[in-house]
């Protein structure tokens, strides 16, 4: 039986590796629908390629260019993020989110009020709305499967186990591009050093994001959504190998650990196969070769965006979204010059502070509306913060 499938964030290099193993078994699957952002070649050729019943840009200004060309294909064409959201409410059997940014949430969650299982990449979803995605999945007996490595590796060690019995998770950090400068270093880190991730090979955005840590932050709140374990139990650890990606101790002083080479491959071809096991073409790992598997904690006085993590899991409410938001205008201004590597995270706190000043962080988030409201005052908030320390730069 052929499986309707979407990608959403077709384009990116989650979206890439998800096609590249629909295509080593092509005839298993009808593409419904690929979404894409200005890459419009790519997401032409790939929706030509795979035969999909419509393909999406986010930029309304580049419809023009993805209608011609898939002229004469037959392909539906949409620009917009209203027809991505729509285009997410086709029957489909599996949908990749793979979305970067909170512009992941409002597709995915669209999916899940239509049952359809999500295979999910985008961590700011649940960062900035798990309780309102989890409870939609709940409601709508759809199925959500983490696509992140580490918490798909938590999540194959949780088989069979009984979650009550689960003392400890621990999701193991590569440290990122600066894991060994100085500390004191880190202020002048350009956005070339923090772009040269050692192990992985991953989006412009999460690896500038693995250099500061605010990828763990996020992927420790995360883990705290996804499978309900309280704060005090989740940590990280820095392993630089990034083969290990996730250890889970048990109340009888068991841990498991998966293993695993570093390709998201496995992680999304994990989900896409789950329950079952197929093969995958990813490397094997050879303990006898890798010889050492080295382990360390990770500095908080390095790494600041753990502590606000913390902060944002014990306050929940709208703290995700105002952390996850502020965390993206942080990001822009980096990648743009106008803030340095190590402005980042107090731009994150000083835009929680100033907003909790506004509103109570802990109060529900109950729609989907409100953590769009939030997430707006928190870019605003954030922007102006960045501008601050612009200044004070200069
Ligand atoms: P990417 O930048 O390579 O790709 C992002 C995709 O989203 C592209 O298709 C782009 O066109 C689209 N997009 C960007 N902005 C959009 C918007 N406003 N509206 C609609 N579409 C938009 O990113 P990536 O590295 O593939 O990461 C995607 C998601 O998966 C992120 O949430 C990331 O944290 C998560 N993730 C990635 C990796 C990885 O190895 N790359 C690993 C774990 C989790
Ligand atoms: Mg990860």
């Amino acid at each position: 039986m052929t499986r309707r499938i979407s990608v959403f964030g077709a384009t990116g290099s989650i979206g890439q590796n998800t096609l590249d193993l629909i295509r080593r078994d092509r005839e298993a699957y009808r593409v419904v629908a690929l979404t894409g952002g200005r890459n419009i070649g790519q997401l032409a050729a790939d929706a030509r390629e795979f035969g999909a019943e419509i393909a999406v840009t986010c930029h309304a200004d580049c419809f023009a260019e993805l209608r011609a060309g898939l002229a004469g294909t037959g392909i539906e064409v949409a620009a917009g993020s209203e027809a991505i959201c729509e285009a997410a409410e086709r029957p489909a059997d599996w949908i990749m989110s793979a979305i970067v940014g909170a512009a992941g949430l409002a597709p995915g969650y669209h999916a899940l009020q239509h049952g359809s299982t999500l295979a999910l990449a985008n961590k700011e979803s649940l960062v900035t709305a798990g309780p309102l995605l989890m409870a939609e999945a709940a409601r709508q007996n759809a199925r959500i499967l983490p696509v992140d490595s580490e918490h798909s590796a938590v999540f194959q060690a949780l088989v069979g186990e009984d979650i009550a019995a689960v003392e400890k998770v621990i999701i193991t950090a590569s440290g990122g591009a600066l894991r060994d400068w100085p500390t004191d270093r880190l202020q002048y880190a350009t956005l070339a050093d923090a772009s040269a991730h050692p192990n992985w090979d991953m989006g412009q955005r999460i690896t500038i994001d693995s250099a500061s840590m605010f990828n763990k932050a996020l992927e420790l709140i995360e883990t705290h959504e996804f499978f309900g374990i309280p704060p005090e139990n989740i940590d990280t650890v820095i392993h630089p190998q990034s083969i290990l990606h996730a250890l889970v101790g048990f109340r009888d002083g068991a841990m498991m650990a998966h293993l695993g080479a570093p390709d998201m491959r496995h992680a999304i071809g994990y989900a896409l196969n789950w329950p079952h096991r197929d093969h995958l073409p990813v490397d094997r790992i050879d303990l006898g070769q890798i010889a050492t598997l080295d382990f360390r904690p990770a500095d908080p006085a390095r790494y600041p965006a753990l502590a606000l993590a913390r902060d944002v899991m014990e306050t929940g409410g709208h703290a995700g979204a105002v952390f996850n938001a502020a965390k993206e205008v942080a990001l822009d201004h980096f990648l743009a010059g106008a803030i340095g590597f190590t402005d980042m995270a107090p731009v994150v706190a000083d835009t929680m502070d100033a907003i909790s000043r506004e509103f109570c962080l802990a109060d529900a988030i109950n729609t989907l509306e409100t953590v769009t409201e939030t997430d707006h005052l928190a870019r605003t908030r954030a922007a102006e913060q960045a501008s601050l320390r612009q200044e004070k730069r200069a």
